[in-house]
């Protein structure tokens, strides 16, 4: 029984501490990482800046990405370059990954995190608007990772795909972005068997995340639920250092790996418990 419980202690110690990995390692490597003007994506900017990596960013809006590249700079980038691109034209994944080969010659990593906007509410039957977010949120993925895996083929190089724990738990008010990341958990958990069978170099991450910091997602669960948020920069850290250590699947924070562990053994409580968390009001809500 001591046996048992130590080794769950060092489990949880482990889960955690998060990954780790020699910071020297991503000296010059070469990122792309998408959806860097705010956010996740702009801490994972600095980090890398800071690790003296070699940068290239995306997002929609220039104006901001070119403040971005420039504290990158000031960090201690080795290069940092940004293209402004919108996710939802198909054209723009495709220039996206050449541009980030052409500048950086090859490429290291690539770091999927954008997301377009979509609105936390009660599912109001917008089927185009599921539509094109499936295109931003998970099309535009597949279509970044088909055209940089030649080239990551070459380099050992790594996919590191931004998810959620609501592409692995259902729940309410964002029934649009949660299919777009049960999409992703599918698609990429499916593209790391192809590879391991095929026997590639390349490795693939997934990261699940839980409720963090940022703007827009402080902006959206207001009065809708109540539960701590933990810092973007420090799930851009946990991030890149699961990329790093090339694990298949990471966990931020600590609590999101034992949801999705307990998921599904208790399912009515479970479901009782997800309904209960959040202040729902039909007079005041749409
Ligand atoms: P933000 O909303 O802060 O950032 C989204 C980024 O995507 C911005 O840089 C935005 O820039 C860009 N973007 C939006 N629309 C498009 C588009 N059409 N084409 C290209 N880029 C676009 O998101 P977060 O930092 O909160 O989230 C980052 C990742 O973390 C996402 O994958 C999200 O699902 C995941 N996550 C976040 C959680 C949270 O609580 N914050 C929880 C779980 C997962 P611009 O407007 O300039 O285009």
């Amino acid at each position: 029984l001591f046996f048992l419980c130590s080794l769950g202690v060092a489990f949880i110690a482990v889960q955690w501490s998060g990954p780790s990995f020699h910071a020297e390692s991503l000296k010059g490597a070469r990122v792309l990482v998408t959806g860097a003007s705010t956010g996740i994506g702009e801490q994972l900017a600095y980090h890398y800046a800071r690790l003296g990596a070699q940068l290239v960013i995306t997002a929609r809006r220039g104006n901001v990405l070119e403040q971005v590249v420039n504290k990158c700079l000031e960090l201690g980038a080795q290069k940092a370059l940004f293209i402004p691109a919108d996710m939802a034209n198909p054209e723009d994944s495709d220039r996206v990954v050449q541009y980030a080969i052409d500048q950086l010659g090859g490429l290291d990593y690539l770091i999927l995190n954008h997301i377009g906007p979509s609105p936390y509410r009660m599912w109001d039957g917008d089927v185009e608007h599921t539509r094109w977010l499936l295109q931003v949120n998970f099309l535009s993925f597949v279509q970044m990772a088909k055209n940089a895996l030649p080239t990551l083929e070459k380099s050992n190089g790594s996919i590191v795909v931004v998810s959620s724990l609501l592409g692995k738990v259902t729940s309410p008010f964002a029934l649009p972005y949660a299919a777009t990341k049960f999409a992703l958990n599918g698609f990429f958990g499916g593209l790391q068997h192809e590879l391991a069978m095929q026997g590639s170099n390349v490795s693939v991450t997934i990261c699940t995340l839980g409720l963090i910091d940022t703007e827009t997602a402080m902006e959206k669960i207001k009065g809708y639920i109540n539960i701590s948020a933990y810092p973007a920069h420090e799930a851009a850290w946990h991030i890149i250092a699961g990329g790093a250590s090339r694990l298949t699947e990471t966990y931020y924070p600590w609590y999101t790996y034992y949801v999705c562990l307990f998921r599904d053994w208790f399912p009515y409580y479970r479901d009782l418990a997800t309904r209960n968390s959040y202040t729902y009001n039909p007079q005041t809500v749409g």
